[in-house]
């Protein structure tokens, strides 16, 4: 059966596209990767052109077996009332949460909770505190250290610690990387990572490019 990772997702859908942004369908992917096989992601509190346009992205079951990544829901309910249709009661719930007094251990991957709550937010610099719309529903907390991660890196690190028993400060992480496209572009991002082998920070595939669309398009991140 293993954990639930569920996204509540909390942004407006593109007024161009009534979709969701391109950040988020490449995060919402990667976050399918990172829980991997063995594990549920539901996505929650999406828009129904965003269901749909999700469900087209994630077509069947099948893809779901062959391509190695999580069992995964897609729905326009909110997370209250999916745990109410799955029977799960709000001590069961970990919300991850920055501001949260306790960090995650191991520990709380052995049976205290089944599932794991975040912000489908993208971050900001700095930090709004939108995951206090999460915060006064009254779940237990976690934070992953003080430094904002996006919410793939926060899955990401979440499932290395209660699925993979990794201790929190035992992930090999790199804060605020400059992300360089070529001798004159470069963008440096707001968040921790995760830092693969070469010390690089592990994002979605596609991101570094969407970034680079963006700078040339002159959005600041
Ligand atoms: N800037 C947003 C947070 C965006 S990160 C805000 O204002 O709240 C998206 C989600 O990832 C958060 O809602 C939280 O669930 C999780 N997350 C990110 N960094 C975290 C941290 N250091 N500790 C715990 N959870 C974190």
């Amino acid at each position: 059966m293993g954990f639930s990772f569920v996204i509540e997702h909390m942004e407006e859908d593109e007024p161009s596209t009534h979709s969701i942004p391109p950040w988020v369908s490449l995060e919402y992917q990667q976050i399918r990767s990172l829980v991997g096989p063995g594990n549920t992601v539901r996505f929650t509190h999406l828009s129904r052109t965003s269901v749909d346009a999700l469900q087209k992205l994630w077509p069947s079951s099948a893809e779901q077996a062959t391509s190695n990544v999580a069992t995964t829901q897609v729905t326009e309910v909110g997370v209250l009332e999916l745990m109410k249709a799955n029977n799960i009661p709000l001590e069961k719930v970990c919300l991850l949460d920055p501001k949260a007094t306790q960090g995650l251990s191991p520990e709380d991957g052995d049976g205290r909770f089944e599932w794991f709550l975040f912000g489908g937010i993208l971050g900001d610099d700095p930090p709004r505190d939108r995951t206090s719309e999460l915060r006064v529903l009254g779940f237990p907390s976690r934070h992953l250290d003080s430094v904002q991660m996006t919410t793939d890196t926060a899955v990401g690190v979440t499932k290395r610690v209660v699925v993979d028993k990794t201790p929190l400060n035992a992930i090999p992480y790199t804060d605020f990387p400059t992300i360089r496209f070529n001798a004159k572009e470069s963008v440096e991002m707001p968040f921790r990572y995760i830092k693969d082998a070469s010390g690089e920070p592990i994002m979605p595939p596609g991101m570094r490019q969407l970034l680079k669309d963006d700078l040339d398009k002159g959005f600041d991140f």
